[in-house]
């Protein structure tokens, strides 16, 4: 995973501040953008499909596969088990896609130690009153579910300090704003330009 010239922008946030939303905008806006599809052991939302949002699997079949190395990175949040298909992620780099993470702050530090790049960016909601409106007004959540992502929450909020970039989720449209000018400078980073660095040594005769 370290020496492919794809993008890893891991995204993280507590459950409710909007990352789908932000991603969405991002995979909509930028085609060379892909999803990393987690595998999960959580039961679907109404809409959401197996494949898209999520592989859904059994707890066995979860297990098994982390038993056999499957995941570059797995933990268990709020309950459930998430973790994110290692092949798939290869693949999607070595083909110099630009892969885009949803995953919890325990699989973000995973992902941190096992390679030397990648672009680590926590989105904070506006205050405590707001990640409880959204929460509730996604209608996705019972109660017990809302209380364990509020307790959940504070955890998150805790590992900020570990990343390399702070979004507030205030005004979507200045959150957006903030989170595409992240991406498009980090591609501006020699390591993403493997290209323009041939053609420098093809112009320039630069070594
Ligand atoms: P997450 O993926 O972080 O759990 P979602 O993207 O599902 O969160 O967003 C949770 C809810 O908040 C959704 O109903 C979404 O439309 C809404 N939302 C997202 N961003 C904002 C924002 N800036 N202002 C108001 N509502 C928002
Ligand atoms: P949800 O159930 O709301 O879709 O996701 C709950 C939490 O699990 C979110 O914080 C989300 O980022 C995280 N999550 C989703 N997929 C993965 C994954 O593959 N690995 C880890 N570690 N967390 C994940």
């Amino acid at each position: 995973m370290t020496n492919s010239t794809g993008l890893m922008l891991v995204i993280c946030a507590p459950s409710g501040t909007g990352k789908s939303t932000l991603i969405r905008r991002l995979t909509n806006e930028f085609s060379n953008f892909t999803f990393s599809i987690s595998c999960t052991t959580r039961p679907p939302r109404p809409g959401e499909q197996n494949g898209q949002e999520y592989h859904f699997l059994s707890q066995e079949d979860f297990c098994a596969r982390r038993d056999a190395d499957f995941f570059a990175e797995w933990a268990e949040v709020h309950g459930n088990f998430y973790g994110t298909p290692r092949q798939a992620t290869e693949d999607a780099l070595a083909a110099g896609r630009d892969i885009v993470f949803d995953i919890d702050v325990q699989g973000a530090r995973q992902l941190r130690a096992s390679m030397n790049r990648g672009c680590f960016v926590f989105i904070f909601p506006p205050s405590r009153t707001e990640l409880v409106n959204r929460l509730t007004g996604r209608g996705t959540e019972n109660a017990a579910t809302v209380a364990k992502r509020l307790a959940g929450a504070k955890k998150e909020i805790t590992a900020s300090q570990n990343f390399d970039h702070w979004i507030v989720n205030d005004n979507l449209h200045t959150a957006y704003d903030q989170l595409r000018a992240i991406y498009l400078a980090e591609k501006t980073r020699p390591c993403y330009n493997a290209a323009w660095a041939s053609a420098l040594r093809d112009q320039w005769e630069v070594t």
